[in-house]
Formats: C-alpha cells, sequence, structure tokens
C-alpha cells in the first residue's frame, strides 16, 4: 500500500472520511453548478462576501468535532482568539434562546418553525467565529454545508436574507448523509450542531464515537445517502442518489 493511502482496514474516526467528502462535494457542486449554467443562472457567490456566515449553519456532529480538534490544534494566541469569539457567540445566542433547544431541534419540524428559528439567528447577526474580512479564515477545512451553498440570486439579497429572495443552485448534500453517519440508532438519525456552538457541544453533549475501518465509514455513508434519497424522493422525485463514487439520477434504489 502506497504511504500516501489510507489503510482502508485500520480503525479510524469519522473524521478521517472528511478529505474524501470534500472531493465528493467538489464534484456534486460542479455538476450542480454546470447545470444552473446550462440553465442561463450565473453563480454570484465571490470571494469578500460573507453574508451567509452570519446564517444559523448547521453542521454534522462529525463536522462539529473536526472543528472542536481544528481549534484545539491553533497555536496558543490564535486558540484564544477564536475560542473568544465562539464564547461571544454563545452568549449572544443564548440571550435569543436555549442553546440546547438549537442542538435538540426537530429536523422534521415543519418547514414554517425551521424558518422562523432560521431567519431568527439571521436577525442577531452573529458571525461565524472563522469569518475575518468576511472571508473564510479555515477556507480548506470549511464544512461541507458552507462548500454545497452557492446563490445565484444577487449578492446583496443574502444580507437581507429571509426579507428578499435568494435562489440558491438546488444539489442533494453530501452532508445531509454526513450528519446521519456516527449514529448509533437504525435507521440512522441525524445530528447537527449550529457551526457557533460547535464547542459548546463539544464541551456538554459530544459521546465518544467508536474507531472503524475507513471501509465502514464508506459503507455507512452510502447507507445514509440512500435514506437521505429515499426521504427526498418522497417530496421530490428527481432526487438523486449519492455516493462516494458517483452521483446517479434516478431516485432511491
Ligand atoms: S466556516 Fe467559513 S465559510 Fe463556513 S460559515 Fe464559517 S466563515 Fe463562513
Amino acid at each position: 500500500m502506497s504511504k500516501d493511502r489510507p489503510d482502508a482496514a485500520a480503525p479510524a474516526s469519522p473524521q478521517a472520511l472528511l478529505p474524501a467528502l470534500r472531493a465528493l462535494v467538489a464534484e456534486v457542486v460542479g455538476a450542480a453548478v454546470a447545470e444552473a449554467e446550462a440553465q442561463g443562472r450565473q453563480v454570484s457567490c465571490a470571494a469578500g462576501c460573507g453574508a451567509c456566515c452570519r446564517q444559523l449553519v448547521p453542521i454534522a456532529d462529525v463536522e462539529a468535532q473536526a472543528i472542536a480538534d481544528l481549534v484545539e490544534r491553533l497555536p496558543p494566541a490564535r486558540r484564544a482568539e477564536i475560542e473568544a469569539r465562539f464564547a461571544e457567540a454563545e452568549r449572544r445566542i443564548a440571550a435569543w434562546q436555549p442553546l440546547d433547544s438549537l442542538l435538540d431541534a426537530d429536523v422534521d419540524a415543519p418547514a414554517e418553525e425551521q424558518l422562523r428559528v432560521a431567519a431568527g439567528y439571521f436577525r442577531l447577526g452573529v458571525a461565524c467565529p472563522f469569518l475575518e474580512d468576511e472571508s473564510c479564515s479555515i477556507y480548506p477545512e470549511r464544512p461541507l454545508l458552507c462548500r454545497e451553498y452557492l446563490v445565484t440570486s444577487p449578492a446583496a439579497h443574502c444580507a437581507r436574507q429571509y426579507e428578499l429572495r435568494t435562489d440558491s443552485v438546488r444539489l442533494t448534500r453530501p452532508s445531509w448523509s454526513l450528519a446521519r453517519l456516527a449514529s448509533d440508532e437504525t435507521p440512522p438519525q441525524p445530528t447537527y450542531v449550529p457551526l457557533s456552538l460547535a464547542l459548546y457541544w463539544q464541551r456538554e453533549r459530544a459521546r465518544p464515537v467508536a474507531p472503524q475501518p475507513l471501509a465502514v465509514w464508506v459503507a455507512r455513508f452510502e447507507a445514509a445517502s440512500r435514506l437521505v434519497a429515499e426521504k427526498l424522493a418522497q417530496a421530490e422525485p428527481d432526487a438523486v442518489v449519492v455516493t462516494m463514487h458517483r452521483t446517479t439520477d434516478g431516485g432511491a434504489p
């Protein structure tokens, strides 16, 4: 085995799958953008526009742990700076509503309720702790959802989300499957963590996840993707199945 390739049989944390998932998202997003462009829609996202980084960004628990690990690896002064931003975000969000109510939010709640929470969060104006000069300071390690979110509406509309219309590029998001990866329930249930609460979640709610061979994580991701596709197909007949190897049309198998 090449020293550059991970040993698929060696026990690993679910975070070991992230590099492959980032590559998968790049592929899925590339295809979705090409499709949007073929329809005459242009992506308006650009460097220096961080309006969407004030939204409630629900990341998978696996990525919340990766964010906590990333912060822990920072040099002491930088780590203290970032931790202070997370603490300030927690303080401002807690003044609005209990932090645990966001962690325990029902993913199957009616769309109006989810919209109410998302709009309330956005009105707080809490920037992601990694946003600097309206740019992402952890760009290569940003969560999957940050990669999956692109708009074709005017960039100025993003600063007034929930007032003006924003059109995002439509795609089946691998982040939805990742949120089910570490679940020990049958069928696997998603766990989402608002990005700004990643350190709070890690302190208060994280539980150990047993290492598994990479091949097992891949199989679990694919099973979660089929589940997501089944859910989507109930609402969207043209839902796509996202696997580690390809994106296919045709709904759930
Ligand atoms: S991680 Fe980066 S891209 Fe994602 S919300 Fe934070 S600043 Fe924005």
